[in-house]
């Protein structure tokens, strides 16, 4: 699939809270949009892992950005190769495991 190429500075006090909580001390101070190319809508950059089956997401449009914690997406890939989305639940557009098959 083509990716969104939209890019964020996590704001510093998300970035300091992932810190924290990140095992290596690590997180990066900018995310990439993990969605599918879309042209509505806010994009979604990764941050980490939070409790089970959810993860912290930042969420942004034009200036405003803001922290969501959102439920995995619990689509899987029903080829033989079983994948799991790395996407959360009711995501827009493609699933990660699914590819471009529009040519
Ligand atoms: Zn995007
Ligand atoms: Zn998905």
């Amino acid at each position: 699939m083509t990716q969104c190429v939209h890019w964020r500075r996590v704001p510093l006090d998300l970035l300091r809270q992932a810190r924290e909580r990140s095992p290596s001390g690590h997180a990066d101070p900018a995310v990439r949009c993990q969605l599918s190319e879309h042209r509505t809508g806010d994009h979604y950059g990764f941050l980490d892992d939070a409790e089970y089956a959810t993860a912290s997401w930042l969420r942004w449009s034009g200036d405003e950005a803001e922290p969501a914690v959102l439920a995995d997406c619990p689509v899987t890939s029903a080829g033989t190769a079983w994948e799991g989305c790395c996407l959360f639940y009711g995501h827009g557009g493609r699933h990660t495991w699914d590819e471009d098959r529009s040519g």
